[in-house]
């Protein structure tokens, strides 16, 4: 059994079942993010797992401990929220040891404790100021510290760097990811942006209406999705519409233009499909094993700096891909007659 195991997990509020038979294991050491849209139940899931909210059915194990009906103080979990829940009558290290005076623990050994911490978030001068003197990230910082000076088992941590500027996001990014992996805590990281889920996951869970849609390494979630909603959640993405024509043969049609596929298809004649492809792993020109080539023109061009998306017109559906930044080389010209091509395993059918 994994370290923490969530088995069959329901809740319903009222006649609204919010989170559906929400399975997941993760080990000891771990660091898993809950993505999602808003109101798919990420927040739901993780109260359920600090004891803030009571399962309907289903169950929950910390380290082989049934903890489902456990009350939150008696679980040994650190939890850090989206708004700076810090006392603000307390100073910070009043804040960070707050934990630990509640659990008995003496004031040397608190002192100690809340020193490690300090350091531990890169704060070490600041523990005499008061939250309203600290900037957004270093209240999070605090609120980091306070959820770990208890030693918990596990941390969860919901949304909290929503409300940061984006610098300060990506910086602290890297600094939870670094202070989880020096401790080797347990993590569950909620979150609506995909790009701190990849960025800073070991495995992620993707969420969808109350259900966890795909469960993988970023790597996984990004380059095989398994259903359409995640390949349409996570990254760029273009969807073609197309038609078989052949499904034994793999052959298929976009618009007018006939497009054969190394592979067989499922599906009858006539049924429409959906081709996924991300804007990387497609070509401007002929590339090597791009075995699918295509004719069109430039509709678009978007200059992001080290990378430009472009977007092609083909078989009158717009594809967009991706061209790194190459300062001898100007963008392509809107209008100009291109060949873009695909290889044929890049193409995910949905
Ligand atoms: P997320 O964190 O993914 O945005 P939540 O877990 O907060 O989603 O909410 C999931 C769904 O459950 C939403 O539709 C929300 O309105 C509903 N919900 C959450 N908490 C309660 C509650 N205490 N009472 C009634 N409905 C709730
Ligand atoms: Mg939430």
């Amino acid at each position: 059994m994994a370290f923490l195991d969530i088995h069959h997990l329901e809740k319903s509020f009222g006649a609204a079942r919010v989170v559906k038979d929400f399975n997941l294991g993760i080990e000891k050491g771990e660091f898993v993010s809950f993505l999602g849209p808003s109101g798919c139940g990420k927040t739901t899931v993780l109260r359920m797992v600090g004891g803030f909210e009571t399962p309907t059915s289903g169950s929950i194990r910390i380290d082989g401990r049934d903890v489902t009906r456990i009350a939150a103080n008696r679980r040994n979990i650190g939890m850090v929220f989206q708004a700076y829940a810090l006392f603000p009558n307390l100073t910070v290290a009043d804040n960070i040891g707050f934990g630990l005076k509640v659990a008995g623990e003496g004031k040397a050994a608190i002192r100690t404790r809340v020193a490690e911490m300090l350091e531990l978030i890169g704060l070490p001068q600041l523990g005499g100021r008061y939250p309203f003197q600290l900037s957004g990230g270093q209240q999070q910082r605090v609120a980091l510290g306070r959820a770990l000076a208890v030693r918990p088992q596990v941390l969860l941590l919901d949304e909290p760097l929503s409300a940061l500027d984006a610098k300060i996001r990506v910086s602290l990014r890297e600094e939870i990811r670094r202070i989880q992996r020096d401790l080797g805590i347990t993590t569950i990281f909620v979150t609506h942006d995909q790009e701190e889920a990849l960025s800073m996951s070991d495995r992620v869970v993707v969420m969808h209406q109350g259900v966890a849609d795909q469960v993988g390494t970023p790597f996984e979630i990004y380059n095989r999705p398994t259903t359409r909603f995640v390949a349409e959640f996570v990254g760029t993405l273009n969807l073609i519409d197309a038609e078989l024509t052949d499904a034994a043969a793999g052959r298929i049609r976009l618009g007018d233009v006939p497009v054969a596929l190394n592979r067989t298809l499922a599906g009858r004649s006539g049924d429409r499909i959906s081709l996924a492809l991300r804007p990387e792993t497609v070509a401007l020109g002929r590339k090597e094993d791009g075995n699918v080539v295509l004719s069109g023109h430039i509709a678009e061009v978007h200059f992001l700096g080290s990378v430009i998306r472009v977007r092609v017109a083909v078989a009158g559906q717009l594809l967009s891909l991706d061209t790194f930044n190459q300062p001898d080389r100007p963008p392509p010209a809107i209008g100009a007659p291109v060949e873009v091509s695909v290889s044929d395993r890049d193409l995910l059918v949905l």
